[in-house]
């Protein structure tokens, strides 16, 4: 053993025998630059290349490993300049096949020197004449590379990620040199102690056989180990961010009970169970002196903002301050009506608002009396993290739609008072597990319900060739006195784009669809006062349809809307359309959202249906990840869950409530993790940030 593994595996792969510079360049467009990055290259899926099936009793429709003789080659020119190439071959045992390559003029070169040598080749198989025929297989011949060809037949065999300029062939013999010479140094960062516990096979035996396993079994086991360690690596980091936050003296606001008490008075109902479970929670961190780091999730309506509120009530009335932050104008502005409505109607708080285009002097106004503590309650926009912005006393801060902010923008704002209490609101539901790595150092509150008499806003897909009776549909419910909204299709290149987009559309409807009726406008180029003069024209019924893009996507809420019409809608997220959606359905009236879209995959119709069977967020968000996979995500990128190389957090969901057990405990007892046996952990946790602030900058 090498007296500096460490060391050894962050070598450039040119230590690695056979290795120049150009195979280098190439490895390296696989991100592939370390020994280490060979060994943790890992196969996307492998094949059993174990049995080779004699031709005869192959049957139709069968994915199958042959190997036989070819026998002869031929290119039949098809019009255009393209080409097929036909391969036949012969295994000797009374079964001919023929192997069929597309448009690859120089194959028939390649397979004439093969002529009288054994293949081996790998597909789907038809079955036809008496023979068999392998379009576009997998193939190579049997006797290439220098020595011998152990690893790409006769076993199951590991198909990489590759690319460009590199054969498997070559990369398999790659990485297994590389495990031959390193795997051994590859200091095992699990304690024994936690080896046993949770029955995982070591990191050397684990890294040959995930590459070259010998049954699946043995593949399972492998994975299921680097799996623990990479999510154990993950949850360690969230775990000291955690306690560090947990050692550090926050506030204690003595008196929660008479500001409830207080709260309840002048809100104008009821607050849910949920609702005063959730506050419940967050009044308690506010007593406690160690600061607050607390989530609050709750699908669109769910009233979290009610929640915050009296949150925010606990902490003006021990004499600090409050702060939201919200990521656009509009919802900033609307977080104020309301906020105003109850704490400064009511209860007399002087609440303000600060975001970018207030004008240059009331902003200075704005911060002035946010600097002297005269302001109790300020909302805004990242307006409010900026350079200028002092407080008085900052006692909590609330950031809500956290999916639209970093981590940084949390810590910025936090930093604005002296560890002051943290509430980060979202709506956009994550799955369980993708919360626990997204924000595990976050402790999590969950509103579960919605408040009484909330209608369900009753969803159909329709393909663009019913958009006129979509439009009908839209005209009888206004006759009823309600009003529309129409999301029109999200255009990527850009914000101007977008909303020119959204300006012709207006302009259509109002011409041509909807004349006899108020056509409304908002988009992102509109300047605020332009915004806030659409909102008030539909709130207050002088437009009865609102064509509108994605900025109306939270908060806004208008209860007498009743229909949302959201056009191309196989173009946005899931996650996005249910908080589209959201903005229907807050009235007593029964709401209707109608998604037009041609979906041009099974996926994309799934993704339709999805949110036409239900309008749970939280399934629609396990929906969306089992669809879409988690680099998706907001927050994700950050969380460090992109880096995952095997782990899937859904798939693997059991190893990472093990893994997130283990990690909180081994920071318990050892919050360092200096102990002899902590280590290693140690060290690929400073290795794994390293990793991640690259991510980070990129
Ligand atoms: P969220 O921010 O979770 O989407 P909001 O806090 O904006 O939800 O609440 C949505 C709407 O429901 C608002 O109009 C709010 O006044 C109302 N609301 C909130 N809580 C209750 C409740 N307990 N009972 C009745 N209405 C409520
Ligand atoms: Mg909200």
């Amino acid at each position: 053993m090498s007296d500096t593994p460490q060391q050894d595996l962050d070598a450039p792969v040119t230590a690695i025998r056979g290795i120049g510079a150009s195979v280098a360049g190439v490895l390296g467009k696989l991100g592939i630059f370390s020994i280490r990055d060979v060994l943790t290259h890992y196969p996307a899926r492998y094949e059993d290349r174990s049995q080779f099936r004699p031709l005869r009793t192959i049957s139709d429709g069968e994915t199958a490993v042959i190997a036989a003789t070819v026998t002869t080659v031929e290119n039949r020119p098809v019009k255009n300049k393209l080409v097929i190439t036909k391969v036949t071959l012969d295994d000797g045992a009374k079964g001919v096949a023929t192997l069929t390559f597309f448009n690859t003029w120089r194959l028939k070169a390649v397979f004439e020197k093969l002529i009288g040598k054994r293949v081996v080749a790998y597909g789907t198989v038809k079955r036809q004449y008496g023979g068999v025929e392998i379009t576009a297989p997998e193939w190579e011949p049997m006797e290439a590379g220098e020595e011998g060809d152990s690893l790409s037949i006769g076993r199951i065999v590991p198909i990489y990620p590759g690319t460009e300029g590199i054969s498997q062939n070559r990369l398999r013999k790659i990485i297994h040199e590389a495990l031959e010479r390193y795997a051994d140094d590859a200091a095992d960062p699990i304690p024994p102690s936690l080896r046993i516990k949770r029955r995982l096979i070591d990191l050397p035996h684990a890294l040959r056989r995930i590459h070259f396993p010998a049954d699946m079994e043995a593949r399972d086991a492998a994975r299921r180990r680097l799996v623990y360690d990479e999510l154990l690596v993950l949850q360690l980091l969230l775990a000291e961010r955690k306690q560090a936050g947990k050692r550090q003296t926050g506030i204690a606001f003595a008196d929660v009970e008479s500001p409830l008490r207080e709260f309840a008075g002048a809100l104008p109902f009821l607050l849910t169970d949920a609702q005063a479970r959730v506050l419940a929670e967050i009044v308690e961190d506010m007593h406690n002196p160690q600061p607050m780091n607390r989530l609050v999730q709750g699908d669109v309506g769910s009233g979290k903002t009610a929640v915050a509120m009296g949150a925010m009530l606990v902490a003006v009335r021990n004499g600090y301050q409050a702060a939201l932050m919200a990521p656009t104008e509009i919802l900033a502005e609307q977080h104020l009506r309301n906020l105003r409505a109850v704490l400064e109607d009511s209860l007399n708080i002087r609440v303000d608002l600060l975001t970018g285009s207030i004008g240059e002097r009331t902003k200075r106004a704005v911060r002035e009396r946010v600097a002297s503590g005269e302001t109790e309650v300020v909302v805004g926009t990242h307006a409010l993290i900026q350079e200028g912005v002092t407080f008085h006393r900052l006692g909590l801060a609330v950031v809500d739609e956290q999916h639209r902010f970093g981590v940084l923008q949390r810590a910025a704002l936090s930093g604005k008072g002296t560890n002051p209490d943290i509430l980060v609101m979202t709506a956009t539901p994550i799955p369980r597990t993708l919360t626990l790595t997204v924000y595990g150092d976050l402790d999590v509150s969950i509103i579960d319900a919605l408040p009484p008499g909330r209608k369900p806003v009753k969803t159909h897909w329709k393909h663009s060739a019913d958009k006129d009776s979509v439009y009908e549909g839209i005209r009888k419910i206004v006759a009823q006195g309600r009003q529309a909204y129409v999301v029109c299709p999200l255009v990527e290149e850009s914000e101007k784009v977008q909303s020119r987009a959204a300006t012709e559309l207006a302009a259509h409807l109002a011409e041509h669809v909807f004349p006899e009726l108020q056509v409304g406008l908002l988009h992102g180029q509109m300047s605020s006062e332009e915004k806030d003069t659409a909102m008030a024209r539909f709130r207050a019924n002088e437009t009865q349809v609102l064509v509108a893009t994605t900025v109306i996507e939270v908060g806004v809420d208008v209860p007498n809307a009743a229909v949302m019409v959201i056009e191309d809608a196989d173009r946005f997220g899931l996650a996005q359309l249910h908080q589209l959606r959201g903005r229907v359905g807050r009235g007593q009236f029964a709401s209707f959202c109608v998604l037009l879209a041609d979906p041009k995959t099974p996926i994309g119709e799934e993704r339709m249906r999805v949110l036409t069977e239900t309008g749970d967020g939280f399934k629609i968000a396990e929906a969306d990840l089992r669809l879409r996979g988690p680099g998706e995500f907001y927050g994700v990128r950050q969380s460090g869950v992109a880096s995952l190389l095997l782990a899937d957090v859904l798939r693997d969901a059991d190893i990472l409530a093990e893994a997130r057990e283990d990690a909180f405990a081994l920071i318990a007892n050892d919050k360092t993790l200096t102990r002899a046996e902590n280590r290693a952990l140690r060290d690929a946790i400073v290795q794994k940030r390293r990793q991640s602030e690259i991510v980070t900058a990129a």
